[in-house]
């Protein structure tokens, strides 16, 4: 038996298809676990649980490997061409040692080049 609920005294965590949507959420296969009743019982909504619902866009082979290239994508310097293990800065819009300039690029950068 399911519980039933007026409009707006249902528990936090129970929440109806619509406001799982909301959160970009589905019932994720569960049966409703309660229902909300309003106009007299008229009117009924069903409520699933928040903690069992699953995220609606599901990772699929083709949505990862978008987003790796989308991650590959913002790892590479405009700049200079190279992938970076880190995202380039937004606001240079270059990897650090484009941002430096000449004489700081490659790996053998040297911090203390001052005393040379
Ligand atoms: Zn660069």
């Amino acid at each position: 038996m399911t519980d039933v609920y007026a409009y707006h005294h249902a528990p936090r965590h129970l929440l109806t298809r619509r406001q799982l949507r909301a959160k970009a959420l589905r019932p994720g296969g569960q049966e409703p676990v309660a229902e909300i009743r309003w106009w007299g019982g008229q009117r009924v909504a069903y409520l699933y649980d928040v903690d069992r619902a699953l995220p609606v866009r599901e990772m699929t082979p083709g949505r990862a490997r978008a987003l790796a290239a989308a991650m590959l994508a913002r790892r590479t310097c405009p700049g200079c061409r190279a992938v970076r293990d880190y995202c380039i800065s937004r606001r240079h819009g270059l990897c650090q040692p484009c941002v430096d300039g000449p004489g700081h690029a490659g790996d053998d950068f040297d911090p203390s080049p001052a005393w040379r």
